[in-house]
């Protein structure tokens, strides 16, 4: 028996709509349909064309289609596709779906169209991940940032770095190893510095924007903490219903809520522990500090919540000396009331009233400017998406800052070659270049030595 090659998932959401789209994706994807389709012979349409028609089950009509039959290799997965547009409602597309696994054709794993693109070299890896962040945005942010990264993907902002590299390197090699040749300027200490320096700028430049995209596309672990009563819950569901109004008015949306889950201002924040804060009456928690440490601890940001309208307890003047060496703000609630709290102590802090919901916008763009977030342009920013690769350029930058001491020491030059090609080879690791190999031709291609 032949392995079963056709796939097919329907690549629309699953809800109520005006259209859903069927997509099968296989050698003999186009034939297979053709067997439940009546209209015209699907596999003598054109390639990239839709036809009108209608998905039958023996006799009797399912549905009023217009079926798109696109041929390998000029398909998204690189194989033979036909993309049935169905009407959208849930039971159509399920009966369609169903139809269709009753042939040669099974049901797509998640991501299966996507690694057929991939393996067929239709899509390189960064496309594919591209995609998937497009998909998995969670907030307008992290959305601007997957689509900067179609126009300025990993590859090109790696390559700009190493070709600067090369060239540094160039210059170094060929004033070593061709002294004679008059048209190539000798390198010196003061010459190789500047170079140097504006290498690790754009490098940092990068690491900075990379981390914060992450910020902005993981969301930050945030921490309530507070006394008892200070109104952490109160202000829990001022934040969260502020969120609703951004996330489920969209009828039909068939993304989660979750909870503890917050957008403001493109950045997610995730609550740690809101069934702690939404617990206070239960005495164990009303010490808390024990939960709130360890929330502390997990936390990027801490939101430490006092009550403006009383003087601080010992306890809380405890608390603050837990949180002040991290990121922190204190919410001075309840300011609706008479001010009574003493804020001497405090850094950074934010007043607003969670139960006359005042004060919400201070304190979102308190977040993001304590996290040294409220000038990120996420649609240009040099935003490299895979953690692995942002390492990576820490490793080259921690190369690079040892250059540079070497240069300002006069270390021979030939002796920070080695470490600049330490670093051109782990910039090639990113792009999978074989830097050793391919650095002699390179260094040719760029002077003609030897022609
Ligand atoms: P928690 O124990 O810290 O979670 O505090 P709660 O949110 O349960 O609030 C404790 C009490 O303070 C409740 O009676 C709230 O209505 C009240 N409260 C919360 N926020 C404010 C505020 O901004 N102003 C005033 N006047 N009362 C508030």
């Amino acid at each position: 028996m032949s392995k079963v090659n056709n796939i097919a998932a329907i690549a629309t959401g699953l809800s109520t709509a005006g259209i859903s789209i069927i997509r099968v994706s296989g050698d003999t994807a186009i034939t297979e349909v053709n067997q439940i389709f009546k209209g015209k012979d699907l596999t003598e349409v054109a390639a990239n064309t839709l036809t009108y028609g209608h998905i039958i089950d023996g006799q009797q009509i399912i549905d009023e289609v217009l079926v798109g039959v696109m041929h390998n290799p000029r398909s998204f997965t690189g194989e033979d596709v036909v993309e049935i547009n169905c009407h959208g409602g849930m039971l159509v597309t399920e009966r369609i779906l169903k139809l269709l696994l009753r042939l040669d054709i099974e049901l797509a794993e998640p991501g299966e169209f996507s690694k057929r693109a991939f393996l067929n070299g239709k899509k390189s890896l960064s496309d594919v991940t591209q995609a998937m962040e497009l998909i998995e945005a969670k907030n307008e942010t992290a959305l601007n940032l997957a689509i900067n990264t179609f126009s300025n993907p990993t590859n090109k902002l790696v390559s700009n770095l190493r070709n600067q590299l090369l060239d540094i390197i160039s210059v170094i090699e060929v004033s070593i190893d061709y002294p004679e040749y008059d048209d190539i300027e000798e390198i010196t200490h003061s010459k190789l510095l500047p170079q140097i320096i504006k290498f690790e700028t754009e490098i940092a430049e990068i690491i900075t924007d990379s981390k914060r995209g992450a910020l902005f596309k993981n969301g930050i672990d945030v921490a309530i903490i507070g006394s008892p009563n200070v109104g952490k819950s109160s202000l829990l569901n001022y934040m969260s219903r502020e969120n609703k109004a951004i996330v489920t008015d969209i009828a039909g949306t068939t993304r989660d809520v979750v909870a503890s889950e917050i957008n403001m201002q493109g950045l997610t924040l995730n609550l740690l522990d809101t069934a702690g804060i939404r617990t206070t009456d239960d005495v164990v928690e009303q010490i808390g500090v024990t939960r709130s440490r360890e929330q502390i601890e997990l936390a990027a940001l801490v939101l430490f919540v006092v009550d403006s309208s009383r003087k601080l307890t010992d306890e809380e003047l405890k608390l603050y000396e837990e949180i002040k060496a991290k990121k922190h703000i204190v919410i001075l609630n309840k300011t609706d009331l008479k001010p009574e709290v003493d804020t001497s102590l405090f850094t950074q802090t934010v007043n607003l009233s969670a139960l006359n919901q005042q004060g919400i916008e201070l304190l979102e763009s308190s977040i993001l400017a304590t996290l040294d977030l409220d000038k990120f342009d996420s649609q240009n920013a040099k935003y490299i998406n895979r953690i692995q690769d942002v390492s990576k350029l820490e490793q080259v930058a921690e190369v690079l800052a040892t250059v540079k001491e070497g240069v300002e020491m006069g270390i021979p030059i030939d002796t920070i070659e080695i470490d600049l090609k330490d670093a051109l080879f782990m910039l090639g690791e990113i792009l999978g270049i074989e830097a050793k190999n391919d650095l002699l031709n390179e260094l040719f291609s760029r002077f003609c030595l030897g022609k």
